[in-house]
């Protein structure tokens, strides 16, 4: 299973979580005392980035850097062809790298300020949408505002693919700060290529040319030319990644 939380991998427990109400729970017990099948649990983004490594865009790569961009950004690293958990199985939360010293609050649950989660993720393009919106009323974010439609993520991806100049503005803005995270992440791992997923990854270029820019002048030689590319498999990622554990873990308890 994939979960969206810090996880303790020895116990199963879900630690935390930053977007939903989770505290400890004993979740890999749970599913097996309910299925009574053997149960593994990781975090979600750590599953999506080993699919991509097994099936999709960072197929083939022995070390990669991958975020899944939603409500919030979860971070999943491949580290010598494994999925790097840290001491306990509650890392790479690379969503809460602060790119910002005095930047705003984080969401949820998470302590941080200006972390890349709160000024990158779905849930910023939408609030930076609506602000665009607001400032601009004649264009066609503006007008969507008017006529009292939610400017969402969505919302600004669609305006700014029909080619509103406020939407792609919006698209500037997030991907940029989405690249100044790369930009550090490119430096400390020199993956052979970073990959982005997530809902928000519909946008494709719009999100991630801004962002390539800022780790091309960012940094250093040569990670400045890490390949940042969309995720290939989806939402199914999470899905796939997590059959992957189950059967990588199952082959390990076999011998
Ligand atoms: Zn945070």
């Amino acid at each position: 299973m994939g979960i969206p939380a810090t996880i303790d991998h020895d116990k199963g427990l879900a630690v935390a979580a930053v977007n939903l109400p989770i505290e400890n729970l004993p979740i890999r017990d749970l599913v097996v005392e309910r299925t009574g099948l053997p149960t593994f649990v990781d975090n979600d983004a750590n599953v999506a980035a080993l699919a991509e490594h097994l099936f999709g865009a960072a197929r083939g790569a022995e070390n990669a850097v991958m975020l899944t961009i939603g409500t919030g950004i979860g971070g999943g690293l491949i580290l010598g062809g494994e999925i790097y958990r840290g001491s306990t199985g509650a890392g790479a939360e690379l969503g809460h790298v602060a790119i910002q010293l005095d930047g705003p609050a984080c969401q949820g649950n998470c302590p941080g300020h200006g972390c890349v989660e709160t000024l990158a993720s779905g849930t910023a393009l939408g609030r930076e949408g609506r602000a665009a919106a607001e400032s601009s009323p004649d264009s066609a974010l503006g007008k969507l505002l008017a006529e009292g439609s939610e400017i969402d993520g969505k919302a600004v991806t669609v305006a700014a693919q029909e080619g509103d100049e406020t939407a792609i503005g919006v698209f500037d803005l997030v991907g940029s700060r989405l690249g100044v995270a790369l930009a550090s992440f490119a430096n400390i791992f020199e993956p052979e290529v970073i990959v982005i997923g997530g809902g928000v990854i519909k946008a494709g270029d719009l999100l991630l040319d801004p962002a390539r820019k800022e780790v091309r002048a960012r940094a250093l030689n040569p990670m400045n030319k890490t390949p940042i590319l969309e995720a290939t498999l989806g939402n199914d990622a999470g899905m796939i990644g997590a059959a992957a554990l189950a059967r990588t873990e199952l082959e390990k308890q076999q011998g």
